[in-house]
């Protein structure tokens, strides 16, 4: 089996789930759209990715996005940024990304609206929500994301900003609680989010082994990466 219809393969099988999760809750089958998340893996899966018909892509770490975006320039591609952002890198991640799916401070929206802008663009941008639960779920021992108190706050600052678009909603399922109820949370907040901002339609949650759950709760994108490329190579 070649790389190309192992990937075929996979990517056949997530889309047959998203398309049995619409169908479980309801909703129309190709309703959620699929980012697939390409980190740690080369740019020649990139390539053969968008030649089997994806078109958005997911990566989290600035140096390896910037580069793999830079080699894949000619495949009209939509980089979505999902990693966490340095703010002396704001500016820098926002020239390609023309998502950016991880703001979780009000501190990175002028360097990604000042870059954005050098780069002649506009570029959407989702707040990245905490789902954790605990008290003591902090910064170092949660999967990042602004403390859903923080969001509306967040929310108009990008919504401000001259070259951001305020899209929506990304969140990552706390570990060790099940999915379905942190994402229940998320659909409250989405919910309050929108009759703020409207435009804010954006939903991104759900990964390779939640995927249903996010859907059953809204998920109007899900960001999976191993279903689709295989495991991560363990040296991160
Ligand atoms: C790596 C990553 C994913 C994809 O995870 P899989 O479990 O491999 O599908 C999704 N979202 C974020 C924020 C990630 O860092």
């Amino acid at each position: 089996m070649t790389r190309r219809d192992e990937l075929a393969a996979n990517l056949a099988a997530v889309r047959a789930r998203i398309d049995a999760a619409c169908t479980a809750a309801g909703r129309a089958p190709g309703e959620v759209g699929l980012v697939v998340v390409t980190k740690y893996f080369p740019a020649a899966d990139v390539r053969l990715l968008a030649d089997l018909g994806v078109g958005e892509v997911g990566e989290n770490k600035h140096q390896e996005a910037s580069a793999k975006a830079a080699e894949c320039a000619d495949l009209g591609l939509s980089w979505h940024f999902i990693g966490s952002i340095q703010s002396n890198k704001a500016a820098a991640v926002a020239r390609y990304a023309d998502v950016v799916e991880s703001v979780d401070r009000v501190k990175l929206v002028h360097g990604l609206s000042r870059g954005a802008e050098e780069s002649g663009r506009v570029v959407d941008c989702l707040v990245q929500v905490s789902l954790d639960a605990g008290a003591d779920s902090g910064p170092s021992h949660g999967r990042g994301g602004a403390d859903p108190a923080e969001v509306g706050a967040l929310a108009d600052a990008i919504a401000a900003a001259p070259a951001l678009r305020l899209a929506g909603l990304m969140a990552v399922a706390p570990l060790g609680e099940p999915a379905a109820p942190a994402f229940a949370r998320l659909a409250e907040i989405a919910s309050r989010l929108r009759a703020d901002h409207p435009g804010a339609t954006v939903l991104s949650a759900g990964m390779s082994g939640d995927l249903e759950d996010a859907v059953k709760f809204g998920a109007t994108h899900v960001r999976v990466g191993s279903a689709v490329l295989g495991p991560r190579p363990l040296v991160q």
